[in-house]
């Protein structure tokens, strides 16, 4: 524990993680296994078609970086949920905060009576969102609420209506978000009309477009005043590093530029940190590894070790904009989650987790270089932290015309499910794999899934 942080009315705070699963894979059974076939027949009768997985082994327990399924086949977790079990599965502090929590009281709406923990979640994220100047947060549900919300205070803020994102975008799956994202399909083919004013500005993705951040800074500025009018612009929603989209890292000095254009013409740049942030990168916030202070940041994801928990941080003066009663809902700042959430925070300090993601960047780049060397259709390797991709080309054009090769990556995938690894995949194209895992996870199971990918890299 550090003397940043004041204590929290955690009553549990291990020197060291314990962990209650060997942390090793361990494949048992085809896969997926009868029990798990059993209960997806089970599913494909009651649960949405809408509603997809990725892989349709049923889990049973989870702890640090290792899934188990209900055939008693282990995982090396290389998604940790889409980064939500950042610093763990089932971290002990934060299990026994949440425990804690549930027996004390589980919900009272904190716009009817509020209670200490949505305040201490609120100071956690002022003290460590980018930016020194005073901060507020409203608490919300999910990551498209949080976005959601940060659209509705800029619009407030600055009396505007236009919203920009980026190419390459993704946001969430709600009714406006579904409008904010690059692809269509699956997000949006067939549920228009979509909502307004919402403009697609382009991106720096330097492994395509070759360009320095300046000049594709100035390629986004010029299109948001021609097509856009920055009088009209309300806000600029941006992910630091992209998700979905790939982990695109975009070139040195495109956010600070955009910041820049953003405040000379009143409009709200808003960092989606809600996959990049929360010790994600090797910094609380990837922003910083731009040396980029958003007005807004989003948080959700890894913000409560897998407790459902999202917030819109910044300046006071942008969130106070808003009316009583304005901002809100009825689970937003659930009590057990901010008990979770402060548990979090607390596992960072004490933990040194930033360093555990610079320990992993350091791991993966290393051998997912090996892997480039040997395996032409590696195109690309990037990211930050524990927040690293490949970009998957045809073989032998990753220096030329780069052209996609989502087969690769869907073969991929499925070979090292076969084998006990689960991988994520991503990208417009669909041809990124990325690695996501949790901090807790080791260099020696790093090894062991990066093997793995190498034996089904040569078997295609
Ligand atoms: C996951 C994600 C969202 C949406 O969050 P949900 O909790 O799924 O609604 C928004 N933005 C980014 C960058 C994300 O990764």
């Amino acid at each position: 524990m550090t003397d940043t942080l004041t204590p929290s009315t955690n009553p549990s705070t291990p020197a060291a993680p314990v962990y209650t699963v060997t942390q090793e894979r361990k494949i048992v059974t085809a896969i997926p296994g009868p029990k798990s076939a059993e209960l997806q027949a089970r599913r494909l009768a009651t649960v949405s078609g809408g509603v997809a997985s990725a892989l349709p082994v049923y889990i049973k327990k989870a702890n640090g970086a290792i899934l188990v399924d209900v055939d008693g086949n282990q995982f090396i977790d290389l998604g940790a949920g889409i980064g939500v079990t950042t610093i763990g599965h089932t971290e002990t502090s934060v299990v026994a905060a949440a425990v804690a929590q549930t027996q004390d009281f589980i919900h009272t709406l904190f716009t009817i009576t509020p209670y200490e923990e949505y305040v201490r979640v609120c100071e956690l994220l002022a003290e460590h969102t980018p930016g020194d100047f005073p901060k507020k947060s409203v608490l919300i549900n999910s990551g498209a609420e949080a976005v959601e919300n940060g659209v509705k205070i800029a619009r407030k803020y600055t009396g505007r209506r236009a919203v920009a994102v980026l190419d390459h975008a993704y946001h969430g799956r709600t009714v406006l978000t579904m409008a904010m994202n690059y692809k269509a399909m699956p997000y949006a083919t067939g549920y228009g009309p979509l909502a307004s004013d919402v403009y697609h500005a382009p991106s720096s993705y330097p492994y395509h477009d070759g360009l320095s951040g300046a000049d594709a800074a100035a390629r986004t500025i010029a299109y948001l005043e021609k097509v856009v009018g920055p009088t009209d612009l309300a806000c600029l929603v941006v992910e630091p590093i992209q998700g979905e989209g790939g982990f695109m890292v975009p070139a040195e000095g495109f956010f600070t530029a955009l910041q820049t254009w953003c405040t000379a013409n009143g409009v709200v740049m808003i960092a989606d940190e809600i996959q990049s942030g929360m010790a994600r990168t090797g910094k609380y916030y990837a922003s910083e590894h731009f040396g980029w202070t958003p007005d807004l940041v989003l948080t959700a994801k890894g913000i409560a070790g897998g407790m459902p928990l999202a917030a819109v941080t910044g300046r006071a003066e942008i969130m106070d904009a808003s009316q009583p009663g304005g901002l809100g809902g009825t689970f937003g700042g659930n009590p057990v989650s901010c008990a979770a959430a402060i548990a979090v925070f607390e596992s960072i300090e004490r933990n040194d987790l930033l360093a555990e993601g610079a320990r992993i960047e350091k791991t993966l780049r290393a051998g997912l270089g090996a892997l480039k060397d040997k395996h032409d259709i590696i195109g690309d390797i990037r990211g930050r932290g524990a927040m690293i991709a490949i970009e998957l080309v045809q073989p032998g054009t990753g220096d030329t015309t780069k052209e996609p090769n989502s087969a690769a990556v869907s073969k991929i995938s499925a070979y090292a499910a076969q084998h006990g690894v689960l991988l994520l995949t991503a990208g417009t194209y669909g041809n990124v794999l990325r690695f996501l895992p949790s901090l807790a996870v080791t260099d020696v199971l790093l090894a062991d899934a990066l093997s793995v990918i190498d034996d089904a890299i040569a078997a295609l």
